[in-house]
């Protein structure tokens, strides 16, 4: 059984490593499925809804732009009738700085994206999710935002935020019918990591109980579950997918 049959979702930041993941993975459970990405580029593009035989709907939509994000919204409901689903999933980090040195430019640019886009999709989609009276929208935060890596203020920040920010939308959406969770993953293999040192690499997996690192298939399992209708009684839930690495 197809578990998201008929509903139509938004991924964010869906061209690549964990968006990807979940475009794939979204689309063999029968949904249609939009990528919202600074450039959805060629990875989403040709890939089709199993159900209905729909492309993967692609735009350029940079999340830090409110109204872009709105009007992206718009079209999705022109196009489809409706937005079930949306994943905050873009992300992105300035590497290790340590605090005295972040500059204001760098703090702007993680924290616009990565708390102000969550807000800004969350704000264009709950309108027609309410309207519905079924929602679900997941937040992608981090195992970092568990504990204060040197280095990373403005991610850890904004991450840590995205797990208030969930709290919060779960309390005020869930009358609505909408359910709003978290997602925590541990270290997952991306582009994202890409130029991590070994060193840290054989750290990780020195603690990391079930003996790996995470792939994006990992992530995007845990999305399908939430998303679907047997979770409709979770919301407001951190959820680690970590490999048991701060257990
Ligand atoms: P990637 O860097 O591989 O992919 C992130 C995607 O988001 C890219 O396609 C990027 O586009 C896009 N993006 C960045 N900024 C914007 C923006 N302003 N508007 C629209 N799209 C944007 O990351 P991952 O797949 O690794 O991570 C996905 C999410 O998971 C992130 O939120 C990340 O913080 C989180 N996460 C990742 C972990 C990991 O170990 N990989 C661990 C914990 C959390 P472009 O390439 O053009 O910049």
């Amino acid at each position: 059984m197809q578990t998201l049959a008929g509903r139509v979702a938004v991924v964010t930041g869906g061209a690549r490593g964990i968006g990807l993941a979940t475009v794939r993975r979204f689309l063999a459970e029968g949904a249609q499925v939009a990528v919202w990405d600074l450039d959805p580029g060629e990875a989403a593009a040709g890939l089709r809804d199993s159900h209905t035989g729909a492309e993967v709907l692609s735009a350029a939509v940079d999340v830090r732009d409110a109204t872009a994000v709105r009007q992206a919204a718009r079209n999705i409901v022109e196009r489809t009738g409706r937005i079930d689903i949306l994943v905050n999933n873009a992300g992105t980090t300035v590497g290790f700085v340590p605090a005295v040195q972040l500059t204001e430019d760098a703090w702007r640019s993680v924290v616009d994206t990565n708390l102000g886009g969550a807000l800004h999709c969350t704000q264009a989609v709950v309108p027609f999710m309410a309207r519905q009276r079924w929602g679900r929208i997941i937040n992608v935060s981090s195992v970092l935002a568990e504990y204060g890596t040197p280095g990373h203020t403005a991610y850890v920040a904004t991450k840590a935020g995205l797990v208030g920010m969930t709290k919060v939308w779960a309390r005020e959406f869930g009358p609505s019918g909408i359910t709003v969770n978290a997602v925590r993953p541990g270290y997952i293999v991306t582009a994202m990591n890409a130029g991590n040192p070994p060193q840290l690499v054989e750290q990780v997996l020195a603690r990391t109980p079930l003996g790996r690192l995470g792939e994006p298939d990992d992530v995007a399992s845990l999305f399908r579950f939430l998303c679907s209708d047997e979770a409709g009684f979770i919301t407001g839930a951190v959820v680690p997918v970590d490999g048991g690495l701060i257990a």
